[in-house]
């Protein structure tokens, strides 16, 4: 098997950002916690269940577009058997956002209920969004504010709320706080944080670009076993049982990827992998499999 060397990431930031969310937390009423539906247990941080504690959450199976789609339903139902509304999204699309809301409303009825016998009828629910880098926190704040009147969004200041926090009128009676709150991603395990760098949640530049390639093959062979022959056409017989770096020469090979002397460019069959994995262009692919 490859193995990738020095998968990192520099945590340095966690406690000043654990105490932001914590702040904005108090001004929400519910959380979207937004995943990467490829990797919907790698992309989690596990931390966030102490950060929000008791704050009702949904979860955003982002990128759906992406993973398989027989995976995301299942998904969908695994989070349904814990009492946890999953939605499908595309971001980019803006497929799947319409549920959202009514979403958020009926996790939150016994809370709007309350506010209803209290007098406070159509008190606006505040939401805000958390997640690890590149999941797709800003593509969904940009999405759901292009709903706001003539396609803008409608910003407010509110008095004692800092300039950093604002509200996005994203509907009647639902505002988005325009900041998300960036969790920090989290792998002990190894596979974890090789399957964050596949999808581009860490860095490439911190990594080895050859052997991520490498294991990234590895691991979509062993679920898709044909995924990656149909694409570079290698026509490679045994693939289950090759080691990525061969897989990765061979697609080289066949793409005329080669340096002076005839020599394989790894390097640019790696990053044409890498791409062309991140684009769906292997097929869609969950590589968190339930
Ligand atoms: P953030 O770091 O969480 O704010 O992530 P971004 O919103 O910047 O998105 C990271 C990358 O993922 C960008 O290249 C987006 O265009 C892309 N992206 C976000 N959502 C989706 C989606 O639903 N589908 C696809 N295909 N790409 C997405």
């Amino acid at each position: 098997m490859s193995e990738i060397q020095n998968i990192q990431w520099f945590p340095g930031h966690m406690t000043r950002t654990r105490r932001q969310i914590e702040k904005s937390l108090k001004q929400v009423d519910i959380v979207a916690e937004i995943l990467d539906a490829r990797v919907p247990l790698s992309s989690r941080n596990p931390v966030l269940k102490s950060i929000i504690n008791n704050k009702p959450k949904v979860v955003l199976l982002n990128k759906c577009d992406l993973a398989d789609a027989a995976q995301t339903a299942k998904w969908v139902n695994y989070y349904k058997e814990n009492k946890i509304t999953a939605i499908p999204i595309d971001a980019k699309s803006g497929k799947g956002l319409n549920q959202l809301m009514p979403a958020c409303k009926e996790v939150l009825s016994e809370q709007i209920a309350a506010w209803n016998r209290k007098g406070m009828v159509g008190r606006p629910i505040r939401i805000m969004i958390v997640g690890i880098p590149n999941v797709g926190k800003s593509s969904l704040i940009n999405r759901m504010c292009k709903g706001g009147k003539n396609g803008k969004a409608e910003v407010q200041d509110r008095p004692g709320v800092t300039r950093q926090n604002r509200w996005f009128t994203i509907g009647k009676g639902f505002e988005l706080l325009d900041t998300p709150g960036v969790l920090w991603p989290k792998f002990d395990d190894k596979l974890v944080g090789e399957k964050l760098a596949f999808t581009g949640a860490v860095r490439d530049e911190v990594v080895d670009i050859e052997a991520l390639a490498s294991r990234l093959l590895e691991e979509v062979t062993k679920l898709y076993p044909n995924a990656v022959n149909d694409r570079f056409q290698t026509g490679l017989e045994n693939i289950t049982e090759m080691e990525g770096y061969d897989i990765l020469c061979a697609i080289g090979k066949k793409r005329g990827m080669l340096i002076s002397g005839g020599e394989i460019n790894t390097e640019r069959a790696a990053y044409t992998v890498l791409d062309e994995f991140r684009a769906a262009k292997l097929g869609r692919i969950t590589l968190d499999q339930i």
